[in-house]
């Protein structure tokens, strides 16, 4: 297999001048086990119990799951952050790049929540450019960003959430070529796409950060593993900024223990990607069903005749789906679900009489 950091790097953006002065400036916190990577030994170094079996801080730059994950996905230990979630991911994007009160960043809207909600809790500006009617980018409305003073990052959500999504392949690499800051693609739905996943570009393209998540096709949403593979100085900037512990031992043996399981998760992708045509095609058949949007993702977003009124019901009924109607006209977003709890929906559905 070609390993990614075998490519040839052509863009030259200069990625430490976009990064905050005071970041660059910043010593790091030094722990214990950084000095220390023996496994076995007698440890008196960082103040832990000596009794019990999780009384050891974890490995702060979990080399063993990089390991597992360099092999799993042909990217090089050193182009690999781990955050806890890539919700973490996101607030480092703003905290290694953005000034606060100064810069800004842009994202196509609607899209995930927590861009702006991090842009916020670090006094960003969020400029929002619309996606076109088929939620695709309108290269043309974002082009005049480009020279946008103080403007460090763009964040491309593909495949999209709410909307399901992948986003074209030329107008993102258009977007990343073009653009003299960060550009952001987030890939937590990228298991479930048929499209390809944007990661090859990273070697090419040294301002790209690509994300993707333990917390979906891996079905570990609980234990808060993110992944980032951008080029290995901005993984340097991460690290630098991390809580020195920020993914726990026992969510790391997790993530590593998924890893070894590499037929589960392909099967239960297969099996999620099957029910979304499934549920997709009997929700199409619906009254109440204005649009089923088509997915690159674990969802659908579906336009009703009136989403308030029809979300409420369901929850009366003890089925609970996301009400998006806020940010999208009259569309519910619902995760596609196990075969029976698919066919609990439809029967749901099909019993309301408008
Ligand atoms: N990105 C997108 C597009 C998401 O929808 C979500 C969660 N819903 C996340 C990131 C967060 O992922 P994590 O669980 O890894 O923090």
């Amino acid at each position: 297999m070609q390993l990614a950091s075998d490519l040839k790097v052509y863009k030259m953006v200069d990625v430490k001048k976009l990064v905050r002065e005071n970041v660059i400036r910043l010593t790091p916190y030094s722990c214990a086990r950084d000095e220390f990577n023996g496994k076995t030994g007698i440890f008196m170094d960082a103040n832990e119990n000596p009794y019990g079996s999780l009384n050891r801080y974890p490995d702060p730059y979990q080399k063993e799951l990089k390991a597992s994950i360099s092999k799993f996905k042909g990217i090089a230990e050193e182009k690999i952050f781990l955050g806890n979630g890539s919700d973490e991911i996101i607030d480092l994007c703003f905290r290694v790049f953005c000034n606060p009160g100064n810069d800004k960043a842009l994202t196509f809207t609607p899209t995930y929540g927590m861009y702006e909600v991090s842009a916020s809790v670090n006094d960003i500006k969020v400029l929002k450019v619309p996606l076109n009617y088929s939620f695709q980018i309108d290269l043309q409305k974002v082009k005049p960003f480009f020279s946008e003073k103080n403007l460090k990052l763009i964040f491309i959500c593909s495949p999209n959430n709410p909307t399901g999504n992948a986003m074209n392949y030329s107008d993102v690499e258009y977007i990343i070529k073009s653009f003299e800051g960060i550009v952001v693609i987030d890939e937590a739905y990228i298991d479930f796409s048929d499209k390809p996943s944007f990661i090859k570009l990273i070697d090419i393209y040294p301002n790209l950060i690509l994300m993707q998540t333990f917390s979906k096709a891996f079905g570990l949403a609980s234990v808060r593993v993110g992944m980032a593979f951008s080029n290995p100085v901005i993984v340097q900037y991460f690290n630098k900024m991390k809580p020195p512990y920020n993914i726990s031992t026992i969510n790391q043996k997790a993530a590593l223990r998924k890893l070894d399981k590499v037929e589960e998760f392909k099967s239960q992708v297969t099996k999620i990607k099957k029910e979304r045509e499934r549920l997709s095609s009997e929700l199409q058949k619906m009254k109440i069903t204005e649009k089923v949007f088509p997915s690159d993702a674990n969802f659908l977003l579906v336009k009703v005749k009136n989403a308030n009124s029809l979300y409420n019901t369901l929850v009366n009924k003890n089925i609970i789906v996301r009400n998006r109607s806020s940010i999208i006209d009259n569309c519910l977003r619902i995760t596609v679900g196990k075969k029976s709890e698919n066919d609990k929906l439809v029967k749901a559905l099909k019993a309301i009489i408008i």
